[in-house]
Parts: C-alpha cells; structure tokens; sequence
C-alpha cells in the first residue's frame, strides 16, 4: 500500500454545518454555517450568468477585473492583493508558503476549525493558546507563545465560533511586540458585521508593518459562499509568494465576475448587512431575556458556551427545525438568519433551564 506522508493520517476532519432535517408543515431554518440568508442580488446574477455563458473559457488567472477593484476599494497596489478559492484557500497558500515540519503556528482555540487542518497540512505544529472565558483572543498569552520556531500567528477577529472582534490598539501593540520575521495573519472573515468602538484597521496595521496579512472572503457580507473567493492583503512580496503556491485558475470566472459585481454594489449588499446587525441585537436581546447569555457577538453567529449541554441544545433546535452548529462538549453557534428563526429560538430558550 502507497501511504501518505505521516502528518496526513492527523489531520482533524472538517465537520461542515448541517442542513436542518426537514418536517412536515414546519418552515426549517440553517443557522449552522455562518451564510448570509439573502439571495443573490439580481444585478450581480446576471453578471455571473455572462460568465457562465463564456464557460469554455479560462478564467482571468491574474484576476485583473478584481484586483483593480479591490485596490481601489483598500488604497493599496494592486501586487499586494492574492484571491483564492475562498479566505480558506489562502490559509492554506500561507502555509504552504511559509511553514514546514518544525515550524510553529500559533493561533487562539476555540477558533476557526480550518486553523488545525491547515496547519498540520503544511506539516507544521500549531501552538493553541485558550480564549478567554468571555471568547476573547489571550494576546499576552499569545505573544508569550511566540518563540524561534514560530513562523505564523493567525488572529481571527471576530473570533469564530465565540464572537468577539478584537479592538485596534490591542491589536497595534500585539503586532509591535511580535518579531519582523514571523507572519501576523489577521483572518476578517466578518468584519463588515463588526460594531465596536475601536474596530481593527487592517490596511493601517499592514502600512505599518509589512509582516501583516488580512484575511478577507465574499462568502458573508457579500452572500457568495458558494461560489468560494477569497484575498489576502499584504506587502508584494508576501502576496507575491501567496499568488506563486496558489493553483493555477484557482478562482472561476463566475466567482471573479460575481465579486467584481458584488464589489459594485456594496450600497445593496451592506444595507443587508445592517438589517443582520439589527438582528442579531434582537437575537442577543432575547437571549438575555430568556435568562442566557452569549460573548459579545461582532459576526454574524453567537456562542453558547454549554459543555456538556451541548447536545441538547443542538436536539431541541433540531426539533424546532432550525440547524445549529455544535462542536461536540463545548457549546452551539448559531448563525444570524431570518426573523422567524430567532423568535423560535428565542421561544426555545424560554423552555430550556439556562446554564447555571
Ligand atoms: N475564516 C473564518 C474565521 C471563517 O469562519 C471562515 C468560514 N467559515 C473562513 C475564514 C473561510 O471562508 P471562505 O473560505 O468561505 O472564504
């Protein structure tokens, strides 16, 4: 038998978001994996049908529609832009790029459950560091991670699956304290749902340190998790060498075409963006009142942090046909959606005793 290298048989399995099981007369809802519930915006529709229409065709592989785009847009050049199939995509080229065996990744857990499958697919170690109790990024203790081995820190703000966005200025003196050689990666999944007083600059950070990288995807705000796009935004050089490992036509053209659109018409996309804003502090609202709480949530999902009550929270929302997302022993995220679900579970908190 051809085995694989070693580190292959550990990578963790990605466990996807599930769709709610369907029951009769009962409207079902999937609040399991962060989507924006819109529908596409008709006007961006029709540019990806173009696309589609020229199929046979390979996609733009210097993405030069979008990169011109996205420049304008940041205030930087377009060379210090890479797209990817998805923000994912782009951890992995991070890694691929800049991480070997021996090498250390250190990032915050619980967080995005990608951080471990990427980094033990690069054949490096990751270094976990606990969040808070609250959810919250452990900077101090993150930095005392650091030692020379450590070529890669990822920050994920706001934090998935917790929700709490870190703020700018612990963020500018975390990335002053971290040597120049060692990547600070800072994954926005969900920025443009963040709400906070001081909300991390990235284009600042990275004019100020080239050792920076943003992360960023058209998969929320943007409502286009299907089709995967994804960028970074960093120096030349280290979008340059992300661009270098990336698959040749990683991007299609329809996912090019759909976000250059989708780009175009921010006015639309963010005005939905404030509506799921508005209600996940309804959310938030009846969970406080139901006698529950969740951290701070900056994304579009809240955290219940349950333990051992996992599994039951996740049944009963099952039950009331809406699919959550547990993560087995440690807690629920539930993802902002339609109205009609958070009232449901709103109305299901009520009959469920709260942790004590
Ligand atoms: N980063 C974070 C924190 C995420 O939650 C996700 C998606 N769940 C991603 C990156 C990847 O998103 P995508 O590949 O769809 O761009």
């Amino acid at each position: 038998m051809v085995e694989p290298l070693p580190h292959v048989r550990e990578i963790p399995p990605y466990v996807p978001g599930k769709p709610p099981t369907a029951q009769p007369g009962l409207t079902t809802y999937k609040l399991s994996s962060n989507e924006n519930p819109y529908p596409p915006l008709a006007g961006v529709l029709a540019t990806t049908e173009q696309a589609v229409a020229a199929m046979n065709r390979y996609p733009d592989m210097g993405c030069a529609a979008l990169y011109d785009a996205l420049a304008t847009k940041l205030g930087v050049g377009t060379d210090q832009l890479a797209a990817g199939t998805g923000s994912v995509a782009l951890i992995y080229h991070l890694l691929t790029a800049y991480c070997g065996p021996g090498d250390e990744v250190v990032h915050a857990w619980r967080s995005f459950e990608a951080y471990p499958i990427a980094v033990t697919a690069s054949g490096a170690t990751g270094v976990r560091v606990p969040v808070t109790a609250d959810g919250r990024h452990d900077l101090a203790a993150m930095a005392d991670a650091i030692t020379a081995r450590t070529r890669v820190v990822l920050l994920c703000t706001p934090n998935n699956p917790t929700g709490p966005a870190l703020g700018h200025a612990e963020v500018a003196t975390f990335v002053a304290g971290v040597p120049e050689d060692v990547l600070v990666v800072i994954d926005e999944a969900y920025l443009e749902f963040v709400r906070m007083a001081d909300p991390v600059d990235g284009p600042a950070l990275l004019r100020a340190h080239p050792n920076v990288v943003l992360l960023r995807t058209f998969s929320k705000a943007y409502g286009l998790a299907g089709l995967r796009v994804g960028y970074a935004v960093a120096s030349a050089d280290v979008a340059g060498a992300l661009r270098a490992v990336a698959l040749p036509f990683g991007v299609s053209s329809v996912a090019q075409a759909a976000a250059v659109a989708s780009l175009a018409s921010e006015d639309e996309l963010f005005a939905r963006v404030e509506s799921l804003v508005a209600e996940r502090d309804r959310l938030v609202a009846g969970i406080t009142a139901a006698g529950w709480w969740v951290p701070e949530p900056q994304g579009n999902f809240v955290w219940f942090d349950l333990g051992e009550r996992t599994a039951e929270l996740a049944a009963a929302a099952g039950e009331a046909g809406i699919a959550v997302r547990p993560f087995a022993g440690e807690g629920v995220r539930v993802s902002v959606g339609e109205p009609e679900a958070t009232d449901r579970l709103v109305e299901l908190l009520g009959r469920l005793a709260p942790p004590a």
